[in-house]
């Protein structure tokens, strides 16, 4: 999205930051935000510069201190009243999420409340900041552990999940007595921004929560800053790469998750019937602009394949695309003109590359949104391992069937695959699904469930190049993410005691 002059637009309808308990205006390189579903320009958002950025930090620096000595148990009071707040503010926030993203409003709600799931699970920090204790770990020695905050960490997300990406991060980096600084997509930007506010309203001190619009300019200040201590990154393969690799030579802990290519097997002993359904809603949910999306159909023997490919031809004829206002659609518009241009590409790529167009949504016309980035659901059939179609991430409501003869032949595909972020088999046979769950490569796994995304008391991560790092995002990893164990040994010599210096190392024999 290429910046717009400052001058030529009006500046009341440029978003800017939130900084220390307040919004600060800012008209620096303002960048377009869409209606997707009508082509519209709804209003601007500012591109932090970096002096932007390192406002936000020393504000967050400044806060640390007191929030850090914050009891665990008041924090968690803020993230109860947030909850509420958000309880509140739904329909708003669910509101902006459609008109900036495109999503249909019932979609749009469902992130939310899992969003607001993670807010539920920080309100019981005290219970995960115990630690660890021990008695007489030696004579009259005591020893615990406990799990420190970082300081000021940030957090970059992507424009697919405009409020439940954020919330992966900040409520518990919060809880865990870290400050903040979100970067959210310049894309969608108004859902988080309405977040910042509750968060000030539920009672949040100044600065412990930050927001900074922007683009790479105002990533690389976070990159940079050696005063933030960690970055959580959501968002595609190769920024992701970037995040890491930047981040860590910087010596932040960094967790930076990327793109995907999801495989459903189908088995030839699965109920299709409810396996196609689970398939349509997985591929095509959000204009398959889920990172967790089914993209690719892999049919164990030719038959399960006819089946799956005749069934998804009948039932993809009836979906219904539209605006996202309009909850009877089952579809929205992808994000931006720039994507849609793409993954139509990518679809002239396929039919180029050989594979069987068997639906092609490219001619879709949605009556009264002629400006609207919008594209009908495309199926492929006969999708092979050396089609570009089937090696890269389109991000579009297009589903690749692969034929496979057998589960092990089926598995040898998914393990092999650059990504390894989610997958499912559908079948009746438990074995077949166990030995599935146990050996396949990938982070995530679904027994005949299609998303298999984690509640927010799991964690949630791929494997290979869908996440750079070695925890997870939210659950039980985010406590690891954003603490800093310490472990403390103590003893307190009574009855005046005299001891001798001891040069052997201290063990118990
Ligand atoms: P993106 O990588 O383009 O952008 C993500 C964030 O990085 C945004 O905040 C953006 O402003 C910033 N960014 C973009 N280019 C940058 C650069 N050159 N340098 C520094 N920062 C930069 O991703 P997107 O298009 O917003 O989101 C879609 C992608 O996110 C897909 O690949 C999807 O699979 C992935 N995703 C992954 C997960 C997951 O959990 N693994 C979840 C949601 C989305």
């Amino acid at each position: 999205m290429s910046a717009t002059p400052a001058a030529s637009i009006d500046t009341a309808k440029v978003l800017g930051h939130f900084i220390n308990g307040v919004d600060v205006a800012d008209t620096n390189r303002p960048a377009p935000v869409n209606d997707p579903a009508t082509g519209e320009i709804t209003k601007y958002v500012a591109m932090a510069a970096s002096e932007t950025v390192a406002a936000a930090i020393d504000a967050a620096e400044a806060a640390f201190p007191a929030w850090r000595n914050t009891p665990p148990a008041k924090r968690a009071k803020v993230m109860f009243k947030f909850k509420q707040l958000l309880e509140e503010h739904a329909d708003e926030i669910v509101a902006a999420i459609t008109s900036e993203h495109g999503k249909v409003l019932d979609d749009a709600m469902g992130e939310f409340l899992r969003g607001v799931e993670v807010v539920d699970y920080a309100c019981g920090i005290p219970e995960m900041l115990k630690g660890e204790y021990s008695k007489n770990v030696g004579p009259a020695i005591d020893s615990w552990s406990e799990f420190q905050p970082l300081g000021v960490v940030a957090g970059i997300t992507p424009f697919n999940f405009p409020a439940m990406v954020p919330m992966w991060m900040y409520p518990m980096a919060i809880a865990c007595g870290n400050t903040f600084i979100l970067k959210p997509s310049e894309k969608d930007p108004t859902a988080p921004m309405l977040c910042a506010r509750l968060l000030q309203e539920a009672g949040l001190p100044d600065g412990v929560f930050n927001l900074v619009n922007g683009d790479k300019e105002a990533v690389d200040a976070l990159l940079n800053d050696a005063r933030v201590q960690a970055v959580s990154f959501v968002g595609s393969t190769p920024i992701a790469e970037y995040i890491y690799t930047t981040g860590t030579k910087n010596g932040k802990r960094v967790q930076a998750l990327g793109g995907a290519k999801n495989h459903a097997v189908v088995m030839p002993d699965a109920d299709i019937d409810n396996a196609v359904n689970a398939l349509i809603g997985a591929a095509y949910g959000s204009c398959g602009e889920r990172c967790m999306a089914i993209s690719v159909a892999v049919c164990v023997g030719d038959e399960t394949a006819d089946e799956v490919v005749r069934m998804m031809q009948e039932r993809l004829s009836k979906l219904k695309v539209g605006n996202g206002t309009d909850t009877s659609n089952d579809m929205g518009p992808l994000i931006t003109k720039a994507h849609h241009d793409k993954v139509r590409d990518y679809i002239n790529i396929g039919v180029e590359e050989g594979a069987d167009l068997v639906v092609d949504g490219r001619s879709l016309v949605v009556d009264g949104h002629e400006d609207g980035f919008f594209l009908g659901p495309c199926l492929f059939d006969n999708v092979t391992q050396d089609m570009r179609i089937y090696q890269e991430e389109i991000f579009g409501p297009v589903l690749c069937v692969v034929r496979a003869e057998s589960e092990e032949q089926a598995m040898q595909l998914i393990d092999s695959h650059e990504y390894g972020n989610g997958t499912c088999i559908f079948t009746r046979d438990g074995e077949a699904a166990r030995y599935f769950a146990d050996n396949i490569k990938v982070g995530m796994v679904g027994i005949n469930v299609p998303l298999p995304v984690p509640v927010a008391y799991h964690s949630f991560g791929g494997w290979k190049r869908s996440l750079f790092g070695d925890l997870f995002a939210y659950g039980p990893d985010s406590v690891r993410f954003y603490t800093r164990r310490k472990t403390i040994t103590q003893r307190w010599p009574s009855g005046g005691v005299r001891e001798s210096a001891q040069f052997s190392f201290p063990s118990h024999s």
